[in-house]
């Protein structure tokens, strides 16, 4: 079975600040990461490979210091990495992204199945999976919490819903988007580590995916961000503290002095 993942370089949530002059996100020192919803595909697509053999490849369109994400993924069991890299993509949104990684995949070609984490926990919108699925014309199941059985012809899941879960077949080649709940993800092994040192990461520019300049980047994005801002705290807030019959009292002393 041959299985691409894509995978995205997010900021560590825990150092996301906003830039209060440009209302974008400041970048500048902040951590990069492999988006953690991506740590699941890549495990689920590793563990499907030793099941059925095939290859996995780690795709990610980003700036060049995406490489290092994608030498980590190589340690924690991917095959090949592809790195999708051009001046040309800045400024892309969720449509273009979509696009850019479809071209891609197309490019790999011979692919099985396509693995997206549910959503990336920067931009959020969980719309890239999707896209990538309607613009391949293949079939797709988001929030999957386990791949139950699989074949050369189709794979069975389970998709996570509030009031519990479906259980879905879905022909391939198709793309699945992944929760948390899948899998836990293994921990780099040394000997993966030295894989990862010496393996090489391919670098494709939009002419290498024979990509259109109007659908990729700013070009070919037909959304824009106006605004990003921190909300403002709404009202007074206090925050109690102790043990929770501590606390149950404060409140209902706190709600008295409403009455
Ligand atoms: C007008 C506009 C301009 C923007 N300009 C920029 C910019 O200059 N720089 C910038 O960094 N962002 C920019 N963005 C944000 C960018 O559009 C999104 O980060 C990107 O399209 C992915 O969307 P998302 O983060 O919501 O991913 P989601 O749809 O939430 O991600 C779901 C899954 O898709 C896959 N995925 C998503 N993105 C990638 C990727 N790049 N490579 C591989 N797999 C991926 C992952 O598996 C991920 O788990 C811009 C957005 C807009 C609207």
């Amino acid at each position: 079975m041959n299985i691409v993942v894509c995978i995205k370089q997010v900021p560590d949530a825990k150092d996301v600040r906003l830039d209060p002059e440009t209302n974008t996100l400041a970048r500048d020192g902040v951590e990069s990461i492999m988006n953690p919803y991506d740590r699941h595909a890549l495990e689920e697509a590793v563990c499907l490979r030793e099941q059925h053999g095939g290859t996995v490849t780690v795709l990610s369109m980003g700036p060049p210091q995406a490489e290092a994400m994608l030498r980590e993924a190589i340690a924690c069991g991917a095959d090949e990495a592809i790195l999708v890299s051009d001046r040309a993509f800045a400024g892309a949104d969720t449509w273009a992204t979509s696009y850019t990684l479809t071209k891609a995949i197309e490019t790999i070609g011979d692919v099985d199945l396509t693995l997206c984490g549910k959503q990336a926990i920067d931009g959020d919108t969980a719309q890239v999976g999707p896209g990538i699925a309607c613009r391949l014309k293949i079939p797709f199941v988001t929030c999957v919490q386990k791949t139950r059985e699989s074949s050369d012809e189709a794979i069975i899941v389970e998709r996570m819903m509030d009031d519990g879960f479906d259980v879905i077949k879905v022909p391939l080649p198709a793309l699945l988007t992944v929760v948390k709940d899948i899998n836990e993800p293994r921990v780099a092994s040394l000997k993966g580590k030295m894989k990862a040192k010496k393996a090489t990461v391919k670098v494709l520019s939009a002419a290498d995916i024979g990509a259109e300049a109007d659908q990729i980047g700013l070009a070919g994005s037909p959304t824009q961000v106006v605004k990003v801002f921190s909300p403002e705290p709404r009202g007074d807030r206090r925050i109690f503290t102790g043990t929770v019959e501590e606390q149950v009292t404060q409140l209902v002393e706190s709600i008295k002095g409403y009455l």
